[in-house]
């Protein structure tokens, strides 16, 4: 039997890479859900090419177009945020990949989990934010989650087989991004464009520029603290500006496993969906000869500030992590607006951290008012 998936942010860069993998793996998936927030053009193709039961368009000013454009097929409609949730409740959905950026993520992945989903990960705001709440609520319901991000999907490999075996550390390995080897001066003049240009992987704008800043890399590390149960002193993360090599487990008796592959999504996206098979597929395979050196170095942290702000608030915990995605998307928002530099970004960061209360244990409310008053402050100091 076909697995039933449902694509949530279908339009985005993962859910479009994802619809290609089902391409290649026809005889494996069915596509059941399709959504999307404002591209309601491409859901419409997406929708008339797949036909799945559900579309839902998150923005629901396009919702006439999309219901009319899909009258003549066997097609429900739905439109809201709300409705994204709830479709996490069908019973014919088989695997729920979450492609969405941003905190908007985290009610359809708390939905899915507590519907005993197998979820496909690809959202880093809602780890971040409440990454503890997501992991208890999947053990607690019997949810599963398979991380989609190259890193996590590497170390979830490495620990395949591996039961309860003890791990000393993991390591995170970063491209460094644009800038690695640019100056301070260099980099705070640099244009949108040029930070959007990543050297080895193809991404939506946020991570791009996340990227950029090595904050991607801090949320990361913060992701990794909740899908792997592993403190935070037992992460560091390694420049490797290749991205041939996408993350290592350290083993307490001194082994250390790492998986490789050539730099292209559509292998650890093809990999949570076929969980726990392995696929043949038509992707570039890793030619070690052609790549020839690897190279490792430590990362700058005075250069990438965010990194350690990133460090410093999943040490801090409590609503930390949140005010820090929080601060960082409306500061990365005003980058790409070409209304503050790129190294502003992690003044806006740190001044949000120490002027929006910490909270210890924070409730999902806690969560939506903290993102939502640390939005305002950084609007505010952006001003
Ligand atoms: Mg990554």
């Amino acid at each position: 039997m076909k697995k039933r998936v449902a694509i949530l942010g279908s339009t985005g860069s993962i859910g479009t890479q994802a619809l290609s993998v089902i391409d290649e793996q026809y005889e494996l998936f069915t596509v059941e859900v399709l959504t999307a927030n404002n591209n309601s053009k491409l859901l419409i193709n997406q929708a008339i090419k797949y036909l799945p039961n559900v579309v839902v368009i998150g923005n629901k000013g396009h919702y006439p177009v999309v219901r009319d454009a899909l009258e003549s097929y066997d097609i429900k409609v739905y439109a809201g945020e709300d409705a994204i949730s709830q479709v996490m409740e069908m019973d014919t959905i088989d695997i729920a990949l979450i492609g969405i950026v941003g905190i908007h993520a985290l009610k359809p992945i708390l939905s899915a989990l507590k519907n005993k989903k197998k979820i496909a990960l690809a959202n880093k705001e809602s780890l971040v934010v409440a990454g503890e709440l997501i992991s208890k609520t999947a053990v607690e319901y019997g949810g599963q989650i398979i991380p989609v991000d190259s890193e996590h999907s590497a170390i979830f490999q490495c620990l395949m087989g591996e039961l309860d075996n003890p791990i000393d550390k993991i390591v995170l390995t970063a491209s460094g991004g644009p800038f690695l080897n640019k100056s301070i001066d260099y980099i705070k003049n640099v244009t949108r464009c040029q930070a959007l240009n990543h050297p080895t992987w193809k991404m939506g704008k946020k991570v791009s520029v996340d990227s950029a800043t090595l904050m991607n890399k801090g949320m990361e590390a913060i992701e990794a603290r909740w899908l792997f149960d592993i403190n935070p002193n037992q992460i560091e993360v390694i420049i490797h500006p290749q991205s041939i090599i996408h993350s290592l487990v350290y083993f307490t008796d001194r082994s250390v496993k790492t998986q490789l592959s050539f730099p292209d999504m559509r292998i650890p996206i093809q990999f949570a969906l076929t969980y726990p098979h392995r696929v043949k597929n038509s992707f570039q395979s890793l030619d070690l000869l052609q790549t020839g050196t690897l190279n490792f170095l430590p990362p700058d942290v005075k250069k990438f500030r965010n990194l350690a702000l990133a460090f410093k608030a999943l040490e801090m915990g409590g609503n930390m992590p949140c005010i820090l995605n929080a601060a960082n998307d409306v500061a990365v928002q005003a980058f790409l607006d070409e209304k503050i530099g790129l190294l502003q970004i992690s003044d806006i960061v740190e001044e949000s951290m120490t002027l929006i209360p910490r909270i210890e244990l924070p409730t999902l409310s806690d969560y939506f008012e903290t993102d939502i008053q640390t939005r305002k402050k950084a609007i505010e100091l952006i001003k």
